[in-house]
């Protein structure tokens, strides 16, 4: 292998504090040099203009295989997540049958080595079935590959079952990924509860299902002392809560979708299910509050929640349609929008949430660019106009608010362990 030379770029690494124009040489997979004039025989990669970051990492996706190979595979949503700028993938466990032992995260992993184009790094599930009912195998999925545990698409509703899950993640040394819903608070739900619900005539999923699972969860936090993070944050008092557990120096972490930075239930088209999740879009205050949060560094990471649904599964009547949109591709677009050029934050910030943030919570020796680290490195145009057409996208499914859309910035190429996975034509 002749190794790559990336040139002439901004080059940003949060982890190192790094901004400036320089050189990055990948080989072997590995970074060996970062700094100006670097030379050497090696493939060059021209970056003049573009910005060169440490690869991104997605720590929250569906990639529906095992089970749903319908609706995506490892294979297509890896490389949905290349073109949208991600070296690494975290899927989540709720495919068929449920990543709750390590035959089931053997198989992804083995899979994942053989069709994927970027590193996958598989959640395991905190409860047998994701039931919320008994502990999965844990340890011996830590030893196959996990790197957290989540019931997600679920909670963990029993906090007896919670608080278990919490002490054994933590003898394991994972982190508890909760999705924070009370299930008899948001029964029947199909939106955010609030004006628009009732005037589209709608079930509404109340904040407050969100909330009591925070504010519970954060108690059992501290009560056993466990790392724990809260996917997709919704809502302006979880939002609180968080800021206030971690002020008092709790192993609290959260993340943010980037449907929920920028989209409030009023946004949606009457009765489009591609505005269709949960966490449902929420209020405008809770969009400016999630924002707000991020800019004040209380946030770590954003995570996409791609989720894949069959064509036939979203084209049904709204009540009918089953919950969550795609979002690899779209990611970097919607953040760079929200949050950079609104002048919210700067861009190491914001490299700083799909890079070290995530890399921290879920302890991968990724997201930096520093000289041993693997040679993931993402490249984009923080102002390129581009405009998203699902005819070339690369998932399978097709359920996203985004089509259409024209974006000012986004991937430019991405390259995992020293090779070229995606290059935008
Ligand atoms: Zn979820």
């Amino acid at each position: 292998m002749p190794g790559l030379l990336i040139k002439h770029g901004r080059v940003i690494d949060p982890a190192s504090g790094r901004d400036e124009r320089a050189d990055v040489l990948i080989r072997d997979g590995l970074i060996e040099a970062v700094g100006q004039g670097l030379d050497g025989s090696a493939e060059v990669f021209d970056a003049r203009g573009l910005v060169v970051a440490p690869g991104f990492i997605d720590m929250h996706v569906h990639l529906r295989e095992p089970g749903f190979e319908h609706a995506e595979t490892i294979e297509t949503g890896c490389r949905a997540a290349a073109a949208g700028g991600f070296t690494s993938v975290c899927p989540m466990p709720n495919t068929s049958p449920v990543n709750d032992n390590p035959t089931v995260t053997s198989y992804i992993v083995e899979r994942a080595s053989r069709h994927a184009v970027v590193n996958v790094f598989p959640i395991g599930a905190i409860t047998k079935d994701s039931a919320g009912e008994t502990l999965a195998e844990m340890g011996s999925m830590k030893r196959a590959g996990v790197a957290a545990v989540s019931d997600d698409g679920r909670p963990v509703m029993n906090a007896r079952v919670m608080r278990r899950a919490l002490e054994t993640a933590k003898a394991f040394g994972l982190p508890v990924i909760q999705h924070c819903e009370d299930l008899n608070l948001s029964a029947g739900g199909d939106m955010h509860e609030g004006v628009e619900s009732t005037r589209l005539g709608l079930r509404g999923i109340p904040s407050s299902s969100e909330e009591v699972i925070v504010a519970r969860d954060l108690l059992l936090a501290e009560y056993t002392g466990a790392q724990y993070h809260v996917a997709h944050i919704s809502t302006r008092r979880s939002i609180e809560m968080v800021a206030q557990a971690r002020s008092r120096g709790l192993a609290v972490t959260c993340e943010v979708t980037p449907h929920h930075m920028s989209l409030a239930d009023e946004d949606m088209p009457p009765y489009d299910s591609n505005y269709k999740m949960r966490p449902p879009l929420r209020s405008r205050g809770d969009v400016a509050a999630v924002v707000d949060a991020i800019a004040a560094g209380v946030v770590d990471a954003i995570a996409t929640d791609h989720a894949p649904h069959a064509g036939s599964e979203k084209m049904q009547e709204y009540e009918r349609c089953p919950f969550g949109i795609i979002g690899l591709e779209t990611a970097l677009g919607v953040a760079l929008q929200v949050l950079y050029h609104s002048g919210r934050i700067p861009l190491t910030r914001l490299v700083e949430l799909f890079t070290v943030g995530p890399a921290r919570i879920l302890k991968l020796d990724r997201g930096r660019l520093a000289p041993g680290a693997a040679g993931d490195v993402t490249v984009f145009d923080p102002d390129l106009e581009w405009t998203y057409d699902l005819d070339k996208s690369f998932s399978k499914s097709r359920n996203t608010p985004w089509e259409g859309t024209a974006f000012r910035g986004g991937p430019v190429a991405t390259i995992v362990d020293g090779v070229v996975v995606w290059r935008r034509d």
